[in-house]
């Protein structure tokens, strides 16, 4: 059995967000920091299991933790090994700000993630402490160094691309990927309900990459038909690629192959729909489990053929960190 929406899409990619708690202060996403508003808790380690059981069950192959900072739990070692090991799931992958990477790298590595994106917006140690809120610049370094050496099968180092803050560290960036099987991804900038002041600002469109790079003798690569959102780009003298994730695109919806769980369990059929589906309560026991997966399978359905940025209708997403990125 597959999820399928009504305009041809399958879903093979989902984002499991495991906290919307975060260490860092990001300029774009948490700039007063994380402030814990009542309520539940994040979705307890049974809780993950049982969606996570079902939506393996329903073809959805690949499983990226995400947050908040993902990492933050502590219990995540154990939600990193349980998703790898449910039957179905090909591929676990994790984006994290990569404060722990440096000792964490070998576990994760071996609790079964396989694939690494860590954010990384600047290379330059005081614009990293401005956006972050902190001077951790060498760590996140070190933490990829640490990634390489434990062997995952794919790392991204994704950076969001800010007029007046980091867009003159462009080639700094693409030199990262010379010697070192890399993808350097450049993300714009989302506009989000709590930062309309600040995307206006900042927001710069990625174009201005794919032209310098095209200048430069790098050439589009072919996306295969599971590829994720981003354009990439080679160049013979370069190990690594680079990637452009551009959501003011015509088309960018176009091949959405990705479902978001909250980790409050709501589903979320786009980062910039106007609604959650409510799902939590169907995954308080083991017998539920076929519930939940009848409720999922109709809420799909749900899905639209595209967000609406452009006309600056963002949804109900007032930051990214609640629901994953
Ligand atoms: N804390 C982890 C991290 O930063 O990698 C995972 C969660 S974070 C919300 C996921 C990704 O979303 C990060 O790469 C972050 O830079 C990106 N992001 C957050 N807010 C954004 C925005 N307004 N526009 C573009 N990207 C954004
Ligand atoms: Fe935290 Fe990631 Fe948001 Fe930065 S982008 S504040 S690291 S959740």
């Amino acid at each position: 059995m597959h999820l399928g929406d009504g305009f041809g899409r399958t879903f093979k990619y989902l984002r499991l967000s495991v906290t919307d708690a975060c260490n860092f202060r990001c300029s774009y996403c948490l700039p007063d920091g994380y402030r814990r508003c009542g309520g539940p808790g994040p979705l307890t380690l049974d809780e993950l299991r049982r969606a996570a059981t079902v939506f393996a069950s329903l073809g959805l192959r690949k499983i990226r933790l995400t947050g908040g900072e993902p990492t933050v739990r502590r219990d995540f070692d154990d939600v990193a090994a349980m998703v790898a090991a449910q039957p179905g799931v090909e591929k676990l992958a994790l984006t994290t700000n990569g404060y722990r990477l440096p000792q964490r790298a070998e576990t994760w590595h071996r609790a079964g993630i396989r694939a690494l994106n860590v954010s990384l917006d600047s290379l330059d140690r005081e614009t990293f402490r401005r956006i972050t809120g902190h001077d951790r610049r060498d760590e996140v370094l070190d933490g990829i160094d640490a990634a390489f050496a434990a062997g995952f099968d794919a790392i991204k180092v994704n950076a969001v691309y800010m007029k007046g803050i980091n867009d003159h560290e462009l080639d700094a960036f693409v030199a990262l990927a010379k010697d070192r099987p890399v993808g350097v991804r450049f993300i714009e900038l989302m506009e989000t309900g709590d930062h309309a002041a600040f995307f206006r600002r900042h927001h710069l469109s990625t174009d201005i990459i794919a032209r310098k790079l095209l200048a430069e003798g790098w050439t589009p690569r072919l996306k295969a038909a599971d590829a994720g959102p981003a354009n990439d780009f080679v160049h013979p003298d370069y190990r690594g690629s680079i990637g452009l994730i551009a959501p003011y695109s015509k088309d960018f919806c176009k091949s959405c192959n990705r479902l978001r769980f909250s980790s409050q369990g709501k589903l979320h059929l786009c980062l910039f729909g106007e609604f959650g589906v409510p799902l939590r309560s169907w995954l308080q026991s083991d017998d539920q489990m076929e519930e939940f997966r009848d409720r999922l399978v109709a809420a799909v359905t749900r899905k639209t053929d595209g967000h609406r940025l452009a006309h600056g209708l963002t949804g109900m997403t007032s930051n990214l960190s609640a629901i994953g990125g």
